[in-house]
């Protein structure tokens, strides 16, 4: 082991986080001595690509440490879960998964268990984890993922409980390790945190402020994922389209996918999530000019009641987002758009939901994600009154459910009988002769084909609609 205790660690990031995945891979090496193994990891990822995101740098960073991910997180000598605390039963189950994982703690008594995300930058959610699970040893926020080796060895040298969570973001820390799920298809994060403030959600508490990244630096890791023989890229932010805002000299987000696309070897570009009242002409002019930037949008609807979206404060009425889903629609016609949906929010009635219903009639949404509202202490949704009773939710959910399976079922089947470029992901869960893959507007096909296509693209003519996905024959 290089003995690195006695060195001064570097003052600047990122040297100083290689200084300690070194000094961690020695800690954790006397320690798989010690139990006589080598040591594993397993990651628990909650909620959304900012989280999988995140996870992938914290997965790249044990591998650097030396140690082997392991799939069964029963098994595992490190486990760390990445929480998600969007919605209050999200945290429920997490707290009952964590109470599990005390009984069989007991079988693996050096188990080292690290919890870290959204959820860790509520104090509530902290304090009850202290309290309650004495099974976590390490426990940090949003803004610090990059250090977790440093944080590891604090724990590994002193034994004891680790707690590092920060209330507001530090600097944006470039060139940590980072592995990838998929090695064909990565997410790039091109900003953090987010400044709207729609009254139902706790991001920007629990992420901070909007903090876009430099556009030198996103082509950067682009180009460096491209050389490792990634072929699609996500560009992820919480509303890309206000890339950029706010600082000097900086491209916008239609510029920026611009310079993505020129990145040779990257074949295809999606973005997530796009803020209906930010997303510009010059996107729409942009996409239309690509042949790399996949037909799918992501356009978060919420509510289709103007009432409801200006108590949501999401800053656009159901006129207005009816204009931009034509636009949409006119302008580029094989993109799909997906939405998520609220139903339950305070004040809400039956008409709302009939605005909500006349809304997705009228985009025809390709998919949706449907929730039930969840008030999150803290933000002001969850102080308003009103708040319609469980039977009435269950009542309308259903009739925005079965709204949203009808048209998504429609839009599917419009694409029969076409031939689509396909990225092959993998094989198919259901049926081992066929692989699985997503055409360019996020669709899901299966067809006959063998595990060497997986991370290729292919023509696939797609032969029959099976209502969310497609079978597909390879060209
Ligand atoms: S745009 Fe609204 S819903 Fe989306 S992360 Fe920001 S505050 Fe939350």
């Amino acid at each position: 082991m290089k003995d690195q205790t006695n060195r001064i660690p570097p003052a600047t990031e990122p040297e100083r986080q290689y200084y300690y995945i070194d000094l961690a891979s020695g800690l954790l090496k006397e320690r798989a001595g010690r139990l006589n193994h080598s040591l594993t990891f397993h990651v628990t990822t909650f909620g959304c690509q900012m989280n999988a995101k995140d996870s992938e740098k914290m997965y790249g960073i044990m591998d650097r440490m030396g140690l082997t991910y392991c799939e069964e997180e029963k098994d595992a000598d490190i486990v760390l879960f990445n929480t998600c605390t969007i919605r209050d039963n999200a945290n429920q189950k997490f707290y009952g998964h964590l109470g599990s994982l005390n009984d069989k703690n007991h079988r693996n008594p050096g188990r080292i268990v690290m919890v870290c995300g959204c959820m860790m930058q509520e104090p509530e959610c902290v304090k009850r984890i202290i309290e309650g699970y004495r099974i976590v040893n390490i426990i940090f926020g949003t803004h610090n993922i990059y250090k977790l080796a440093e944080l590891m060895c604090e724990h590994l040298m002193s034994g004891r409980f680790v707690s590092d969570v920060w209330d507001r973001p530090g600097e944006i820390v470039e060139d940590i390790p980072s592995r990838l799920k998929y090695p064909f298809k990565a997410g790039v994060n091109i900003m953090y945190g987010c400044n709207n403030y729609c009254t139902y959600c706790i991001v920007p508490y629990v992420r901070g402020p909007e903090r876009s990244r430099n556009a030198k630096d996103v082509i950067c890791e682009c180009e460096k994922l491209a050389s490792e023989g990634v072929k699609e890229v996500m560009l992820l932010g919480q509303n890309v389209n206000s890339y950029g805002n706010g600082i000097k000299d900086c491209i916008t987000f239609p510029e920026l996918l611009k310079e993505v696309e020129r990145v040779e070897g990257i074949e295809r570009i999606r973005f997530m999530t796009s803020h209906p009242k930010d997303l510009s002409d010059d996107l729409i002019n942009v996409m239309k000019g690509s042949s790399k930037i996949c037909r799918h949008i992501h356009l978060p609807l919420q509510s289709g009641s103007s009432r409801i979206l200006k108590a949501m404060n999401r800053r656009y009425t159901k006129e207005q987002y009816l204009e931009l889903a034509k636009k949409i629609r006119d302008e580029l016609p094989q993109t799909s758009i997906t939405t998520d949906i609220i139903v339950g929010f305070p004040g809400e009635t039956s008409e709302d939901i009939d605005d909500t219903i006349d809304v997705i009639k009228q985009v025809s949404f390709d998919g949706a994600f449907t929730f039930v509202y969840s008030p999150r202490t803290g933000t002001p949704a969850a102080s308003m009154p009103g708040r319609p009773s469980g039977e009435w939710i269950k009542h309308e959910f259903d009739r925005v459910l079965t709204a949203v399976q009808e048209e998504s079922r429609k839009r599917a089947g419009l694409f029969t009988g076409s031939i689509q470029d396909v990225l092959v992901e993998g094989i198919s869960e259901q049926d081992p002769s066929l692989v699985s893959g997503r055409m360019s507007n996020n669709l899901i096909v299966h067809f006959p084909a063998d595990a060497s296509l997986i991370g290729k693209i292919c023509d696939v003519k797609l032969i029959d609609c099976r209502g969310f996905y497609y079978i597909g024959e390879r060209l």
